[in-house]
């Protein structure tokens, strides 16, 4: 029963696939029967401070794929601007050998992640999201980033290095900056994955994503092609739709679905 309840799903992932391509795990929607969450099923928990008062990000890399303290220190704050975590937002950096330096594919992401949370999710009043810097590159080798589930990400810093160009404009470190923003920004539910907004500012071609390139939910943040786009300064902050989305979020007034926990 629980393998044709599964190869179900997988099908249905597998004819949906084109709506949660680019970034997002293809798969994502397979995890709805693990309660594990479609990217942004916790964007409410992240949001609302009522309940999950506190926030952890626990990171853990490969030897020798620590993050940039530049990224880290990017992303908390970006995170502190946008969720509301009266009892503030954490970094935990713990070395892991993850024992695959080759190919990842969604399931592996996840395999990883869940292996390395030190948590649940949602545990008494912290909110736990697991981000993963394993060695190897994503099975679609564009891919810089990924999010596979409702609180787990993944950061390709092999392939960060090989979309730097000659001139490191943009260098591999801001790259990964925005990369890093950018995938937590898809555990935010950005854009339009678990909600509607009310602004046009959805690319109609790489759905989940900004059509703005001041935006860090810009597309081409995704992908290697990224130098293409950008001479040296890349976006690393959401843009003012995306935090009216959120806000809006935030106060209910617009209607947000998928979610694993509301308040
Ligand atoms: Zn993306």
């Amino acid at each position: 029963m629980e393998k044709g309840v599964r190869i179900c799903i997988g099908i249905l992932a597998v004819l949906i696939s084109p709506l949660l391509s680019g970034c997002i795990g293809s798969d994502a929607l397979a995890n709805l029967g693990l309660n594990r969450g479609i990217p942004g099923g916790l964007t409410l928990a992240c949001l609302d401070g009522s309940t999950y008062t506190s926030m952890v990000v626990e990171i853990d890399y490969e030897a020798g794929y620590e993050p940039e303290s530049t990224s880290t220190d990017l992303l908390i704050e970006r995170l502190e601007s946008v969720c509301d975590k009266p009892q503030g937002i954490e970094l935990k950096l713990t070395e892991t050998d993850f024992e695959n330096e080759d190919i990842w594919s969604p399931d592996n992401v996840r395999d990883a992640g869940w292996d390395a949370k030190s948590h649940d999710p949602r545990d008494d009043s912290t909110l736990y999201w697991q981000v993963i810097f394993p060695a190897g590159v994503y099975e679609d080798s564009s891919v810089l980033g990924v999010a596979v589930d409702a609180s787990t990400i993944a950061i390709f810093k092999d392939s960060i290095d090989d979309a730097e160009n000659f001139f490191r404009r943009p260098s591999a470190e801001k790259i990964e900056n925005s990369v890093l923003v950018h995938e937590f920004g898809h555990l935010l539910g950005l854009v339009n994955t678990v909600y509607t907004s009310p602004a046009d500012h959805e690319d109609s071609s790489h759905p989940g994503h900004s059509n703005n390139e001041d935006s860090v939910m810009y597309w081409a943040i995704e992908s290697s092609s990224i130098a293409n786009f950008f001479d040296n300064d890349l976006p690393t902050e959401f843009d003012l739709d995306d935090k009216q989305d959120l806000q809006g979020l935030a106060d209910g007034s617009i209607p947000c679905t998928d979610q694993l926990w509301k308040p």
